[in-house]
């Protein structure tokens, strides 16, 4: 008779990092110690300072220990095991705890606990989820402290040594960095977000993770198998042998697209008849500079800069700009980062300026008009990218050009901006290209005057469509008539893109559009210099163009563009574009 095996249970989570895995399931308790509330006597008091020292210190030493182990390996983890050594300095943790001790002739666990439970319920308000983050290092952190004051050895990651999936509340930057030395196949956690530290690493380091589960420890109980589908964010506990075999098939399959994906990444961006174009990545947050580099990025073409706004209610100052924009561009050294001025209002972060409430968002007072109006805020953000420009090859770019006026009014504050500059003495690269955005219609029929003022056009295709067809690009109900390939849309980046070409000036491409694998051909054919997409999207559509002939490209789009409707265009395409590339998933 056969042994009743435990039932299948299906987790949905928050994806941390792609790839599948398939394995025993390790239990490790992360959880933060309790410690009860307990004083001791006046003549012990300097006793329990004493010990709480020493755990201070033995936790630094174990966590520069880590850290040393790392270098070389991954600057990312070095810099996130230096934010928790720089924690376990902060004279507010110690000196407070210290404190309590003596004041309140509290045992040093327990003094500590309060004084931690009191800065995570601090963090736990915030709403900034970078700074949140912050909550979470804290209490990793403090789990250490707590442990050494104990005197209980962590449950350690080094000492896993056969190939297990890893299921706990939480890991710290220093559990994800012994990752690296030990056979852990991927991680099941109950908190966590995609921007997490955990999920940052889980991603460098390629192993599969699924973090955010909320109950994975509680309903973990002593799984046998695991299964960790880091795509979907799924996490199955004793599969059935039916859904092992099905997650081995899926894990085959990515497997070898990733190993056909890979090879594409280090390969430049050639068309057969020897086109080059540069392939480059949108990213919202700094930390996402390391994936953009691996997927074979050479720059990034967009910054949505307005992401530093992210939950907060203040605004950044200058040398906060500075700090990140510096952060990137030195990741990139001589490769291209494109800096997007605020595109704030409309739909994006107008709750945090406290902006009036606006009957038609998407055409009030945001981007470039936002800007050019709170000249102070669009004056910080220049500066800083001004003063970041020295550290790397930086561009500068503008949302939301309507027309040449607008142009020049923007270009105005660019001299102020610069004249402020050199008033303060701060160096910055006068040559540092500015160049526009073309998502307004308006700007590209003008294209030919604007070319004329600016160094580089960059068409943004989200915007450009939803203001050409008059479709709210967030709007589900006209979705259905969001459509790329209408000819009015064709014509206007065409023409935008000969405007450029005229001029002598690169035009890129930066919406949606420019990282769909069946709009590439005719993105080649339609002579864009620079496409700016998803970071993962770049080796998919880099295997495509090595395949593309340019020219054969070129007279394919002419033709493309008689026809009358999306309709006709995308069937034409797609049809092409299965004949040409069979093996491509379109
Ligand atoms: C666009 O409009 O195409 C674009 C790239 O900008 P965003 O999506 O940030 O509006
Ligand atoms: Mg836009």
């Amino acid at each position: 008779m056969s042994e009743a095996r435990p039932k299948m249970k299906v987790l949905k989570g928050i994806p941390a990092a792609a790839g599948i895995a398939i394995g025993k399931g390790l239990f490790l308790n992360r959880a933060l110690p309790r410690s009860v509330q307990s004083t001791v006597g006046r003549e012990k008091v300097e006793e329990e300072v004493a010990a709480f020292q020493r755990a201070i210190a033995r936790s630094k030493e174990q966590i520069r220990a880590i850290r040393d182990g790392v270098v070389g390996s991954s600057s990312e983890h070095h810099q996130i095991l230096s934010v928790h050594l720089a924690l376990l300095e902060d004279s507010m943790l110690i000196d407070q705890t210290t404190r309590t001790i003596r004041e309140n002739q509290f045992a040093a666990d327990w003094a500590f606990n309060n004084v931690l439970q009191n800065l995570l319920e601090t963090f736990h308000r915030i709403e900034d989820p970078y700074l949140r983050e912050r909550g979470h290092d804290l209490r990793q952190i403090g789990h250490r402290v707590l442990e050494n004051l104990a005197g209980r050895p962590m449950d350690s990651v080094a000492g896993i040594k056969e190939p297990v999936i890893v299921v706990t509340h939480d890991l710290s930057p220093a559990d994800t960095a012994q990752f690296l030395k030990s056979p852990v196949l991927g991680f099941a956690t109950d908190v966590g977000s995609r921007t997490s530290h955990t999920a940052i690493t889980a991603r460098s380091l390629a192993i599969p993770a699924v973090v955010g589960l909320e109950r994975v420890t509680d309903e973990y109980g002593a799984a046998g198998t695991v299964i960790v589908d880091g795509e979907e964010g799924v996490v199955v506990l004793d599969p059935t042998d039916e859904t092992i075999r099905e997650y081995s098939e899926k894990q085959k399959a990515y497997g070898q697209r990733t190993r056909d994906l890979a090879r594409f990444a280090r390969l430049p961006t050639v068309t057969r008849d020897g086109k080059t174009l540069s392939l480059l990545a949108n990213i919202e947050f700094p930390e996402e500079a390391d994936v953009a580099m691996r997927s074979g990025a050479s720059g990034v073409g967009l910054y949505r800069t307005e992401f530093l706004f992210l939950n907060r209610k203040d605004l950044p100052s200058e040398d906060e700009h500075f700090e990140t924009y510096r952060r990137v561009a030195e990741k990139f050294v001589q490769n291209p980062v494109t800096f997007r001025t605020f595109d704030l209002g409309g739909d994006k972060f107008a709750s945090q300026l406290e902006l009036a409430d606006e009957m038609n968002p998407a055409m009030g007072l945001r981007a470039i008009r936002f800007c050019l109006r709170e000249k102070d805020i669009f004056k910080t953000q220049m500066r800083a990218i001004m003063r970041a420009s020295t550290f790397g090859k930086i561009r500068m770019m503008f949302p939301m050009i309507s027309g040449v006026a607008e142009l020049r009014a923007a270009m105005t504050m660019v001299e102020e901006a610069r004249t402020e500059l050199r008033r303060k003495r701060v160096p910055f690269d006068k040559e540092m290209p500015i160049g526009i955005m073309v998502e307004i219609p308006s700007a590209a029929v003008v294209s030919d005057l604007l070319a004329r003022e600016t160094d580089f056009f960059s068409i943004g295709t989200n915007d450009l469509i939803q203001y050409a067809l008059a479709i709210d690009r967030i709007n589900e109900h006209v979705s259905y008539l969001y459509e790329p390939l209408h000819p009015a849309i064709l014509r206007l980046i065409r023409r935008t893109v000969e405007s450029g070409h005229d001029a002598g000036i690169p035009v890129s491409m930066c919406g949606e559009m420019a990282g769909e694998p069946l709009y590439a051909y005719l993105l080649l054919g339609l002579g864009l210099d620079e496409l700016s997409m998803n970071a993962t999207a770049i080796p998919r559509i880099k295997r495509i163009l090595r395949k593309s002939m340019a020219y054969e490209a070129k007279e394919f789009a002419g033709t493309l563009l008689t026809h009358a409707t999306a309709g006709d265009i995308g069937r034409i395409l797609r049809k092409k574009a299965e004949d040409l590339f069979p093996d491509e998933r379109l």
